[in-house]
């Protein structure tokens, strides 16, 4: 059975007082440490007991792409059980790193246009092997010196649906918060929409102030149930109703919330959906609308709207004055980008 490295470490010192185990996960984000026997601050005895039991990082590497340009790279990791999953390093506009991280090792949601869906869920991850995935590129980055070395962004974009993973998610996320020198609005938690964890975070105390992006790809209920065959009935009106909820709980300037919209050819990039997306938008409390070409998967019939019909949907919502980004393809040549993260080397 799968046993996670903090449940692991948990286990072994039982009753310890819990600065130890904080010292733990102090020394496990030092990058100066790399092994267990040089945790200066922990007793001798407790170092050979985890140097005996717990290994240094719960995953380990398998194999790493790198993009042309060299701005993406993508790492095939190696759980204890001898699973494997994709994590992403990405060069961002401030001159730092966002890394992409997986929160499932596969993905039950099966989005139509989604490699990811193709493999099924096999488990969800454990908090380590999510908190690991930062640990593991500032290792990387530690030995590329001529690199910047700062992790200044976390997009929960990488494999899995995050919020049917909400407690391992969170732990990660309240890990990072007290370790690193990453802020709260500087993680944003992409989902898919599953309703009642969307309610339950708006009531859970121990919720991180992270940023939340939702995936919609159509405000129209049909065509959403079509490409997101997991939509639930009513849920574009559903979510509309949250969005309020949201806004008036957790909501404020640095917490506005966004829908994430990938554009598909001929399937959610007419310029009708464009105006019931427009429409829609100004009903929620959402005032940010983040568009993503498609990456193609391979044995998907879809394709990547042309850049005319793209740009004509963004005009279309900036008609309602809503605020429109669109996201920058990088690392499609490895398999990197949004959507393409499948195994293809197992
Ligand atoms: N389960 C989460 C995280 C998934 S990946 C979610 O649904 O949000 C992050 C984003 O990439 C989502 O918005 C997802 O819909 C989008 N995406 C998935 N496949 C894609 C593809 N082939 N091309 C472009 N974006 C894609």
């Amino acid at each position: 059975m799968y046993k996670s490295r903090k449940a692991q470490i948990q286990e072994l010192f039982d009753g310890s007082p819990s600065f130890r185990l904080k010292q733990i996960d102090r020394a496990s984000f030092d990058t100066n440490i790399a092994v267990w026997s040089e945790v200066s601050t922990l007793p001798l005895d407790m170092r050979s007991k985890l140097e005996e039991h717990v290994p240094w990082m719960s995953v380990k590497k398998h194999s790493l792409y790198q993009s042309k340009n060299e701005d993406t790279f993508k790492a095939v990791l190696e759980t204890a059980d001898k699973k494997y999953f994709e994590t992403v390093l990405m060069a961002n506009s401030k001159g730092q790193w966002t890394i992409c991280v997986s929160s499932q090792i596969g993905c039950a949601m099966r989005c139509n246009f989604c490699a990811t869906g193709t493999m099924g869920l096999k488990r969800s991850m454990g908090a380590d092997e999510i908190i690991d995935q930062y640990r593991f590129w500032k290792g990387f980055l530690l030995e590329h010196p001529d690199f910047p070395q700062r992790i200044s962004n976390v997009v929960f974009m990488g494999m899995g649906e995050p919020l049917a993973n909400y407690e391992n998610v969170k732990e990660a996320i309240h890990t990072w918060l007290d370790y690193t020198d990453i802020g709260p609005t500087k993680i944003v938690v992409s989902t898919v929409g599953i309703l009642p964890q969307l309610k339950k975070l708006l009531s859970d105390p121990d919720w991180p102030p992270v940023r939340i992006a939702i995936s919609l790809h159509s405000a129209d209920q049909k065509k959403r149930e079509e490409i997101v065959p997991t939509t639930v009935p009513e849920f574009i009106k559903r979510l509309a109703q949250w969005s309020h909820e949201y806004q008036s709980t957790l909501g404020n300037r640095m917490h506005h919330l966004t829908f994430e919209y990938t554009l598909i050819d001929g399937v959610n990039d007419t310029e009708e959906l464009a105006h019931e997306l427009g429409q829609y938008v100004k009903k929620t409390a959402v005032t940010k609308v983040n568009v993503i070409p498609l990456n193609p998967v391979s044995g998907k019939k879809y394709t990547r709207s042309g850049k005319e019909r793209v740009e004509r949907f963004k005009e279309i919502l900036r008609g309602y004055d809503i605020d429109v980004t669109q996201r920058k393809t990088m690392g499609d040549d490895i398999n990197a980008a949004c959507g393409q993260l499948a195994l293809k080397s197992e």
